[in-house]
């Protein structure tokens, strides 16, 4: 059976599709999101969007950067919802291709919200987060039965580009086993302070995946006061992972072993947990 056997939805002229694009590696990409590049007249973009996705469009389709900058607040975003609305009216079948999952850190619902308000029709395709793309790549499940039983997402900026304020902070370093920040790196010292002051312990396991699932992939595995220091050395983007979590990674970095690194089949020292499965 190939694609187009599948009976998937046919993108129709006037139509936005908010599609995600995954974090980077294009073997993450949904059926749905290859068939929306495959069919799209138009493809408006974030900068995170891998060129090897783009490069998967048709070859007449019109690609547009909607260049903002992650993090940054975005005066250009009514702009964007703006140029979207136009192109549709103009019977264009409209991509809008975002980073990862559209609804997740992305603003898709904001511009999802100002097509409602215009009246044009749309259509969400769902990608692979960030955090689920790239702790996988890195070998770190987000949970584990020995070690958490919940994962919390969290983003380091808010509306105004600083740390958000309105979290409960002690509820996170006290209550929250696993915690993932995205857009971390900007505020990484508050981040840290503030967890610490909290009451989560400055030795908890901590890591930085950054460029997850591309060719420039880079984990530093570190502790919560460590990640400052180690937040130096990894470029953007990347996310800030706590939690005992991080240690499996002796065990199940998979991308490492296929450079030669030796996993460890117990890497909590849990062992009885392990037979007990
Ligand atoms: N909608 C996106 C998130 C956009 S916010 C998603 O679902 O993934 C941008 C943040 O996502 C970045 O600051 C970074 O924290 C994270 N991110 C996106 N791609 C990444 C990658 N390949 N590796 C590590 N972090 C990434």
């Amino acid at each position: 059976m190939n694609i187009g056997e599948l009976n998937l939805p046919a993108f129709q002229p006037g139509w936005v599709w908010l599609v995600g694009a995954g974090p980077g590696d294009p073997a993450l990409l949904t059926v749905g999101a290859l068939h929306a590049l495959q069919s799209a007249d138009v493809v408006v973009h974030d900068a995170l969007v891998d060129a090897r996705i783009l490069a998967l469009a048709a070859t007449d389709a019109e690609l547009v950067y909607a260049g903002k900058r992650g993090g940054k607040p975005s005066p250009k975003q009514p702009d964007i919802s703006a140029r979207l609305v136009t192109l549709a009216r103009q019977g264009k079948r409209v991509l809008r291709l975002k980073g990862g999952d559209p609804f997740l850190f992305g603003r898709g619902g904001e511009e999802a919200l100002a097509l409602v308000a215009a009246d044009v029709p749309f259509r969400i395709v769902p990608g692979v987060t960030a955090a689920i793309g790239g702790l996988a790549y890195a070998g770190i499940p987000m949970t584990h039965r020995a070690t958490a039983t919940a994962v919390t997402f969290v983003t380091g900026h808010n509306l105004s580009g600083n740390v958000p304020d309105d979290l409960d902070w002690a509820a996170l370093a006290k209550g929250a086993q696993v915690l993932v920040f995205y857009m971390a790196l900007k505020h990484i010292d508050e981040i840290v302070d503030r967890l610490i002051a909290a009451g989560r312990a400055p030795d908890s396991a901590a890591a930085l995946v950054a460029h997850a699932t591309t060719d420039s992939q880079q984990i530093v595995e570190t502790t919560l006061a460590g990640a400052k220091q180690a937040a130096a050395g990894v470029s953007p983007p990347a996310l800030f992972v706590v939690g005992d979590v991080v240690r499996l990674r002796n065990g199940l970095d998979w991308l490492g072993a296929l450079s030669g690194r030796i996993l460890d089949p117990d890497p909590l020292g849990h062992s009885d947990i392990r037979d007990a499965v």
